[in-house]
């Protein structure tokens, strides 16, 4: 049964707490939509970003959250399958890629759903207009048509599925942009947030000779270690970018990186990520530099042959993608140490403040957990 409202966390005031507020939902999906009750959300580096202060383009109010596994308790006609051609009824557990346009050059030429030019992600719709909540702090949120949709293993952990929607697909996509990790290569990880712990699980199932982890704090770094990598920097213990430079060419030795993928934003990563790299490699950037970045030495680029390249989000095949990894390799990596306890909605601010200050690695919702406690 489809509920007229669903109770969700508002951002109203960027750097304030989340507002629990009862929005509408659609009486009736649209063809092609779909209601599903939220079973997890967790947040990703960007839902922090965009609670502090925002983005281009992000207009409040807003319903955070983009990293949702969910089931389905209303569906529009045409719904009932999924990207992949699998029933999909109530009852059914999802997750989703946001909704591409159908029209736009990136979509119909390029045929890129991450280039579509009004990629329907959560953060972009406003909590005050129809569909109200297509984001993930909420106990129920709205799928529009063009989010395609997967069905999630039965045994998946729900906190797996949910990370599934932003931080493994990404990291997934990076490497995939690289052409994969060929076998005995030596990889470089920038970051050891969500995305650089999975990006270091995904160089050593993808046959990497030696990993390196480059990050901080130091319990992310002992994920990144049980996640597969043979050494890590700690970019606490060596502050200035040279010094890690030096060290990552230490561990790697004169040929240096054949992939470095760049997961850490801040103004100087591209710069150090470049240099990481040897002869003819790939150097892959997902993280943001931001308006102080150091300039990429280019005169590098030429002379190693270095192949630079951008990789943004994932679409729904890395989405797919990313489901089977954590399925494939559930006995490999101790996945679930990335995620703290889940908390309900009412602590949503709490964990974005967590996420913000790097003390958890990923912040778990459980939007119905706190139902019967005062809003
Ligand atoms: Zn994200
Ligand atoms: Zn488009």
């Amino acid at each position: 049964m489809s509920p007229a409202t669903t109770r969700a966390a508002v951002l109203r005031e960027y750097g304030r707490p989340l507002v629990l507020e009862e929005l509408p939902l659609p009486a009736e999906p649209e063809p092609g939509a779909a209601v599903v009750r939220i079973d997890r959300t967790t947040l990703c580096g960007t839902d922090a970003h965009l609670w502090q202060g925002g983005m281009p383009g992000v207009e409040l109010p807003i319903v955070l959250g983009h990293e949702m596994v969910g089931t389905v308790v209303a569906l529009g006609e045409g719904a009932d399958r999924d990207a992949r051609g699998r029933p999909v009824g109530i009852g059914t557990r999802l997750v989703w890629s946001e909704s591409t346009c159908g029209h736009c050059h990136g979509c119909t030429v390029l045929r890129e759903p991450v280039l579509c030019a009004d990629r329907g992600y959560g953060f972009r719709q406003r909590a005050d207009r129809p569909p109200y909540v297509t984001g993930g702090l909420a106990e129920y949120c709205y799928l529009p048509p063009g989010a395609a949709r997967l069905v999630v293993p039965e045994d998946m952990p729900h906190d797996w599925a949910a990370a599934a929607g932003c931080a493994v697909k990404t990291a997934l996509r990076a490497v995939r942009r690289a052409g994969g990790v060929r076998h005995g290569e030596t990889v470089v990880v920038q970051g050891s947030g969500p995305l650089g712990l999975f990006g270091t699980a995904l160089a050593r199932a993808g046959g990497a000779g030696l990993v390196v982890t480059v990050g901080a704090p130091a319990d992310r770094l002992a994920i990144a270690r049980a996640w597969g990598a043979d050494e890590v920097v700690s970019v606490r213990e060596l502050t200035e970018p040279e010094s890690r430079v030096a060290r990552v060419a230490e561990l790697t030795g004169p040929r240096g990186a054949d992939l470095v993928l760049d997961f850490a934003g801040g103004p100087t990563a591209n710069h150090e990520g470049v240099l990481m790299c040897g002869q003819r490699g790939r150097h892959v950037v997902v993280g943001l530099a931001g308006p102080d970045a150091r300039a990429v030495p280019l005169d590098v680029v030429m002379s190693r042959e270095i192949q630079v390249l951008g990789s943004l989000n994932g679409d729904v095949s890395d989405l797919d993608g990313a489901l089977r990894f954590l399925e494939s390799f559930r006995d490999r990596f101790d996945f679930s140490a990335a995620f703290g306890a889940p908390a309900g909605l009412a602590e949503s601010t709490t964990a974005l403040a967590a996420m913000a200050s790097m003390t958890t690695t990923k912040a778990v919702i459980s939007p119905h957990l706190d139902l019967k406690e005062p809003a």
